[in-house]
């Protein structure tokens, strides 16, 4: 008997029958007499129609209000699943995010989680057995009282915060593959399944483009020594057999890795674009003549190449954005001419970043070195790089995404035999 958070992604709730698969999954760990808390996703393709509306309603809306109409998908499928569970003899409720409540900041559609009370599913646990079904995704915001949502993706990061909050076993993760894979097996189906996986090589695979896991949903399982098990929803319950460990990808402590590989994982973003500020001044301030009113944007700058100046007056500076804020970009830095004093501007948004991530690299020397040859090998120009401990990303033309993933992989060992 344990105490375990299923969550249940978008196209495991897609329609009612698959609701009814969901529903069977509860039962068979409750039946197993668990305390279970299901959390839930919107039906597949009910957040990107309701963010859609939102933006044919006013292309520059109040992030409270998109707020109060995207939470609404969960809300659907919480109430769904409840009924389903009634009707199958499980004593089951539906929560909404304010009714627990799941406390958040202030940052309407990317909110962050302040605080979880699970103490009424607790006490409904012991005293009658009920399965919370709470709608992921969403929050309250501490002061005002208004909805929050937690980013695209966000239902991971509700589940994991209420496994720490009823202080659950394990953290179930059903989606619609069976585990974190070396890259995504959609694009590669030489991509292996991993067993487990460390939660500072996961933190990275999610944030360098691996959509599986929301980051922050990792980075609190991290924080709270919450494992999270990846595994697969499509997997009939009665195929299940409650005596073998569960199948699917643990992500753990780096330390309950036995043998680690120097490579990992492959990552791939296709949401970047560009900005190469051309012939700016070789002198103190520049730099800061550039990011700073981006930052100031709220734009996430993430690579930047600065090249040494040939003849001690001028250089160009290269530097990435999300694709989402190129135009926010481009606009910042044309307002800044005159402080930044640059001649020219060059930009591409079919650019794609592929990183490359394993705890292994901070022993191994020349793991990036190899992947340059091998990409020059398949005539892949890199546009940037970036390195840090356990990763690198190289910036290509987005044409060659998937010849890069596939090379990379392939180098690395990682193909499955
Ligand atoms: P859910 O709706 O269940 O939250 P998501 O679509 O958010 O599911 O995430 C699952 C998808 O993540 C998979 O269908 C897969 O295409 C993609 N993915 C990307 N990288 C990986 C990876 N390394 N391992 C497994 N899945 C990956
Ligand atoms: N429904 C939300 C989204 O599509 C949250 C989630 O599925 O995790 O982003
Ligand atoms: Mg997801």
């Amino acid at each position: 008997m344990a105490r375990l958070v299923m969550k249940f992604g978008g196209t495991s709730v897609a329609d009612l029958d698959r609701i009814r698969n969901v529903a069977r999954h509860v039962k068979r760990e409750w039946d197993a007499g668990n305390d279970v808390a299901v959390i839930v996703s919107a039906m597949a393709g009910t957040t990107n129609q309701l963010v859609e509306w939102c933006r044919q309603a006013a292309v520059l809306h109040d992030t409270r209000e998109y707020d109060a109409v995207v939470a609404t998908g969960e809300q659907i499928t919480a109430g769904l699943l409840a009924m389903v569970l009634e009707g199958m003899g499980v004593e089951a409720r539906s929560w909404q995010g304010w009714q627990l409540p799941i406390l958040t900041d202030n940052a309407h559609a990317s909110a962050r989680i302040l605080d979880v009370n699970g103490a009424e599913l607790i006490k409904r646990f012991k005293e009658r057995k009920q399965v919370a079904v709470i709608a992921g995704f969403q929050g309250l915001h501490k002061d005002t009282g208004r909805i929050t949502t937690l980013g695209r993706g966000g239902s991971d990061t509700s589940a994991v915060a209420i496994a720490a909050a009823i202080k659950a076993e394990r953290c179930d993760i059903y989606t619609d593959v069976d585990g974190v894979y070396s890259t995504d097996p959609r694009v590669v189906p030489q991509a292996r399944r991993m067993d487990k996986i460390a939660y500072e090589e996961m933190m990275e695979l999610a944030s360098l483009g691996a959509k599986v896991m929301q980051v922050r949903s990792v980075e609190l399982g991290m924080a709270h020594n919450v494992p999270i098990l990846v595994r697969s929803s499509f997997v009939k319950p009665e195929d299940i057999d409650p005596k073998k460990p569960p199948s699917g990808t643990l992500i753990c402590d780096e330390s309950e890795i036995m043998e680690q590989q120097t490579v990992t994982g492959i990552a791939f973003s296709r949401d970047e674009a560009q900005i190469s500020v051309r012939e700016v001044a070789d002198k103190p301030g520049v730099a800061a003549a550039i990011f700073i009113p981006l930052a100031e944007a709220n734009i996430n700058v993430d690579m930047i190449v600065q090249n040494v100046s040939a003849d001690g007056k001028t250089t160009d500076l290269t530097f990435t954005v999300p694709a989402a804020d190129y135009q926010r970009a481009l606009d910042v830095i044309v307002n800044a001419k005159k402080a930044i004093g640059y001649k020219r501007l060059d930009s591409a948004t079919d650019v794609a970043k592929i990183s490359v991530i394993g705890i292994g690299m901070r022993s191994h020397a020349g793991v990036a070195a190899s992947a340059f040859k091998a990409l020059a090998g398949r005539g892949v120009n890199i546009r940037a790089i970036t390195t840090s401990e356990i990763k690198f990303s190289v910036l290509i033309d987005e044409a060659y995404t998937e010849l890069a993933v596939r090379t990379l992989h392939s180098l690395y060992g990682l193909d499955k035999a």
